[in-house]
């Protein structure tokens, strides 16, 4: 992987580059569509390819207890698997095993907004002790099978590296929005050795991959320097940004203003997770490259719409009646094609079709958006 700065904002830290890899190269700042389960919910390759994403990523948690490692390696990597010739990022799986834990201590989670899917697993997940952490690793019960798994820094990259993705990230662990000081103190210790565990075991075989470490601290403004100061020091070739990032949105853009000055320069940056349109346009001023979040898709499946003038139900019926697109001068195949009162008929009569046709709009929406703040770098006025 190779990493490209092609501007640097006068005005902002916000940059234009391009992260180049042998499945193509991903223009950034970038915004990645989630793949759980190797598919974004409701539309396929090829819409994607349309829209022109050229990068996404997927969960590696989720296709390790479905498929099985085995299973993953036969199959040649997600690549193949999923037919998406783009950029591929895997996540370490740290996330979702750690909101299985919290999730139940502290009945939160930053998983809510993000992976809706995450709280319909916890639900079905048995009420015990579902997360045991130690200095090796974490043994949870499987929210498939009820059985016992254990995911180690070890793990989480061989995994990884039988999906053969492009860009993996090392594991940590990733704390609660309600740990107290002293926990993330301690569990940001840990995932600093699991860092360069996840490091060393990424380093033993020659991999094509590139290895992305996280920066964590919650809250905490010495945690997060440390940890930014450390994750940095790493031979790591981009970061992401992870964790609980406060209590407000606030809390989240003073975590970025502390953490992204300590951080290399030449290498990029993924805010994990984080996908509001106001937040991507907040972050990019601050430095981030990369942005994820299954939102968009996620709204689209329950019948809501981006526009320039916020969200629209296109449920409601009183869109049964109305002729335009979903918005006016919208390019998507969805818009060109299909009109409010078709959409609404097709969601009031659950046609499937339907989650198809407004989540291609909704990710057209997003893809414009970041192409939106690229220009704005370009042009200098961002
Ligand atoms: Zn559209």
């Amino acid at each position: 992987m190779e990493f490209k700065i092609l501007k640097k904002s006068k005005k902002s830290r916000a940059r234009l580059g391009v992260i180049k890899t042998q499945n193509g190269n991903l223009f950034t700042p970038a915004f990645l569509p989630v793949a759980t389960n190797a598919s974004i919910k409701a539309v396929d390759s090829k819409d994607l390819k349309e829209i022109g994403y050229q990068g996404l990523i997927s969960n590696t948690f989720h296709l390790w207890l479905s498929l099985g490692e085995e299973t993953i390696k036969k199959l040649g990597g997600l690549h193949k698997f999923m037919n998406f010739q783009g950029v591929i990022f895997t996540d370490s799986g740290g996330f979702q095993v750690f909101s299985l834990g919290w999730g139940m201590a502290h009945g939160v989670g930053k998983i809510a907004p993000i992976f809706p899917e995450e709280r319909e697993i916890k639900v079905k997940a048995k009420k015990e002790k579902l997360v045991k952490i130690t200095e090796e690793g974490v043994i949870f019960c499987s929210p498939y099978t009820g059985e016992k798994k254990k995911l180690t820094p070890e793990k989480s990259i061989k995994i990884q590296k039988a999906l053969k993705s492009d860009i993996v990230f090392a594991f940590d662990e990733c704390t609660s929005p309600l740990s107290s000081y002293k926990y993330t103190k301690m569990a940001l210790e840990r995932t600093h050795r699991w860092a360069i565990r996840s490091l060393k075991e990424f380093k033993k075989r020659g991999s094509s991959q590139a290895i992305f470490g996280i920066v964590q601290g919650g809250e905490y403004r010495n945690l997060r320097e440390e940890s930014a100061k450390f994750i940095s020091s790493l031979p790591f070739d981009g970061f992401g940004i992870g964790g609980s990032l406060g209590k407000s949105k606030k809390d989240m853009f003073s975590i970025l203003n502390w953490t992204i000055p300590l951080l290399d320069e030449k290498k990029p940056r993924h805010l994990l997770g984080i996908g509001y349109l106001e937040d991507i346009k907040e972050a990019v001023k601050r430095g981030i490259d990369l942005f994820d979040c299954a939102f968009p898709t996620r709204l689209a499946r329950h019948g809501e719409v981006l526009t320039k003038k916020g969200k629209i139900d296109i449920s409601k019926r009183r869109y049964l009646f109305d002729k335009r697109p979903i918005e006016k001068n919208c390019r998507c195949f969805t818009c060109l094609n299909y009109s409010r009162a078709y959409l609404c008929h097709l969601f009031r009569r659950k046609e499937l079709s339907v989650y198809r046709l407004l989540t291609i709009h909704n990710l057209y929406f997003m893809f414009q958006f970041v192409k939106d703040l690229q220009n704005q770098i370009k042009n200098g006025s961002l």
